[in-house]
Parts: C-alpha cells; structure tokens; sequence
C-alpha cells in the first residue's frame, strides 16, 4: 500500500478515536475542575483566600484581582490545556469566560497559563499570588494532578465522529460564583430544585460547530452534588447532538412524571408580572440561582421550561447545557423573537461563535442579549406562546 493511502487511513483512524476520546477527556477535564472547586472550598488555607474581601491598604499590591477570579482562570485553564494538548485541532478555538491576563496599577502583566509541570506551574501562581507559595503549590498539585479513570463514570460512552477541525469549546469555570464563594447550605425552592447555595454551582463546558453555530457535545459538573460528612461528590451529566445522533447521560433518561403540575423555573430577579402570569396558567414558578443549574434542572426533568427576560447570560453559560437539551429533543431559543416578534422556534435557537482577541471575548457579541428559553418538550413553548404573546 502507498504511503498516502496508509496515511489517508491513519488519519480517518484518528479522526474517528478523538470524536470517542473528546467526550472521555471532557468527563476527565470536567472531574479535574470540580476536584479544584471542592480542593479550594476545603483547604483551610484556600478558603480564607476565596471568601476575604480585600479593601484598601490590603489589597494585593501585585496584582488585583481577588483570589475568586485566580480560582476562574486556573480552572478554564486547566480545561484548555488537558484539551488543547490532547486535541490540537481545537486548541485555538477554546473559549472561556475569564481573561488569563491579569494586570496590576504599575502596568505589570502576567498571563496564567498551566506550565510543563507543577513546579513551574506552582511558581507562576506565587506571582500573581504575592508569594503564597502554600496557596500555588496547593493549587499546582491540582491542576497537574493525573486523575485516575475510575473517578469518572466512563461506561457506555457513544462512538462519536465529529469534525473537530471545525468545532470550538465555551466554558464558564464556576457558574454561579456568589453561592460558591457563600458556600451557604442549599435551600429547596420546589420540585427537588434548591434555590441557592453550593447544589447551584456547576462548571459548564460546550463544544459548538463554527460552520453551523450549533452546539453538539455539553458537559455539566455539578462539584457539590451530595454531602458525606465533610466531603463532597460531585454528579456530571453530557449530551451529544450531532446529525442523526442523539446520546445523554442514562440519568437524564429517567421518565417525567406526567401527573406533577408544570414548573417553570427563573431567577429570583425575575419580573414579577411574568411570575404572575405564570402562576395564573397554572405553573409552579420555582426561584433559583445559576443558570447553568437552572438549565440542568429542564434537562433532568425537574422543570419543564427556565425563563430568563434579560440580556445576562452569556455564551458560556448556555452552551453546554443546550446541547444537552439538544441531544434529549429540546433547545433554547432566544425569549424575545419568540415572545415578541413571533418567530418559529427552529430560527430563534441560540447560535454560538467566538471573536478571537481577548477585549472581544467579554463583550456584547457573545451575550445572549434578548433573553432565554430553556426547555425539553417544543409544545410546552407553543403553549407559552398563547399565554404570555400580547394579542
Ligand atoms: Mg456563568
């Protein structure tokens, strides 16, 4: 055989055991920054940091930022680089919420990225970290730490074939950071839906198609799942949605209950006149916080629809859990050109892209500005449509 053509196979081989290995290594990255989430909650020393609240004379006189936005960037980072090196197709699409730049008043800037190895790593933080050297090497054994396969539920994973060359990744590191840093004990709103504390706190990662803007593989860890004692599990979920294929995690498989009333779950913040409305159509309208939470709860069946009026999510907030959605026939579609200019859910669907310099990657183009709705079942938004669409 001619070498092109061994090449030729090779290549498809390759091609076909990274769409496999993506989702493996996402589950793996996923673990890896709940485990720096739960690391930083728990260690004595790093929780002090996460939860002070510098002013002033004590303010970090580097650097600053505050420690919750070091604990942000090295998990983004965290993800990008067990990524980028496993997956070079994509290495330059991965997209996160935070800048790695961090900038202090005399102009002096340094960019946290995960080293060669953990020393190297550990001494980059104890830069931006004012000399903690307990603090980074804390955090550098973390990031560098080699998490073994049995920490990851890996069984019946789907055979995937998609085209890495064209995908690019969002991921928001810690979403809902308020209930992380408060750590306070979650409180139920209804339907086994906690209405704050740390059940709220997920670390959302999509991967998004750049040709179509369709988001096609999600991961969604939540890092404090279920409390033994003084330790924390952790539960996280994917979906796939790419051509004809439609996989998910089993647990999000489970049958809805057709008899409960529907529930429709906002943000606290909501407007009252759509809480109102809501409850006049008979829903049960359950607050909660985080929207990558308030997302997984449509996914997992706990509420049929999560409703968001304003412009305050973002790219990375969304699109992990709409593949999700996606992959179990459901979607998210923009709450305005539904609500108010009428359009057909298949052309209001929330798309993704990503400008490429990092003034970009925080502004406008990647908000989703006209608000959100999450949901499983298609009908249940033509019904919504009826109830709340002036006439
Ligand atoms: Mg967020």
């Amino acid at each position: 055989m001619s070498n092109i053509v061994l090449a030729v196979i090779e290549l498809f081989l390759t091609v076909r055991d990274m769409g496999t290995s993506i989702l493996e290594s996402l589950l793996k990255v996923s673990e890896k920054a709940a485990n720096i989430a739960r690391v930083i909650r728990q260690d004595e020393h790093l929780i002090k940091l996460l939860v002070q609240e510098k002013k002033g004379a004590e303010k970090n006189p580097r650097f600053v930022q505050d420690f919750k936005t070091l604990a942000d960037v090295l998990i983004q980072e965290t993800v990008k680089h067990d990524i980028g090196s496993r997956f070079p197709d994509i290495v330059n699409h991965i997209f996160g919420e935070e800048s790695n730049t961090f900038s202090n008043v005399l102009g002096d800037t340094i960019t946290v990225q995960v080293q060669a190895d953990q020393v190297a790593t550990a001494a980059l933080l104890s830069t931006v970290l004012s000399g903690d050297t307990q603090a980074a090497e804390r955090l550098a054994l973390e990031v560098h730490r080699d998490l073994r396969l049995e920490d990851v539920d890996m069984e019946n994973l789907p055979q995937l074939n998609l085209p890495l060359e064209q995908c690019g990744i969002w991921i928001d590191p810690i979403d809902s950071t308020s209930e992380y840093i408060s750590g306070e004990e979650a409180k139920l709103s209804a339907n086994d839906i906690y209405k704050s504390g740390l059940g709220c706190v997920t670390v959302l990662i999509g991967v998004f198609d750049r040709v179509s803007g369709q988001p096609i593989l999600g991961v969604v860890n939540q890092p404090f799942y279920t409390q033994h004692g003084s330790r924390w599990e952790g539960m996280c979920q994917w979906g796939v949605k790419f051509g004809d294929l439609s996989k998910c995690s089993a647990s999000l498989l489970r049958n809805m209950e057709d008899d409960r009333a529907k529930v429709a779950v906002l943000s606290g913040s909501e407007d009252p006149n759509l809480k109102c409305r809501l409850r006049s159509a008979g829903y049960v309208v359950a607050e909660a916080s985080g929207a990558g939470y308030k997302q997984l709860c449509v996914a997992r069946g706990n509420a049929d629809l999560y409703l968001l009026t304003k412009g305050s999510t973002f790219m990375w907030d969304t699109c992990g859990p709409h593949a999700i959605l996606r992959s179990l026939g459901g979607g998210i579609v923009s709450y305005k050109r539904v609500l108010e200019n009428g359009e057909n859910l298949e052309e209001a669907e929330l798309k993704y892209g990503a400008n490429h310099t990092a003034e970009e990657q925080c502004s406008a183009s990647h908000c989703n500005l006209e608000g959100i709705i999450a949901f499983r079942d298609r009908s249940l938004v033509h019904e919504l449509v009826k109830i709340l669409r002036p006439s």
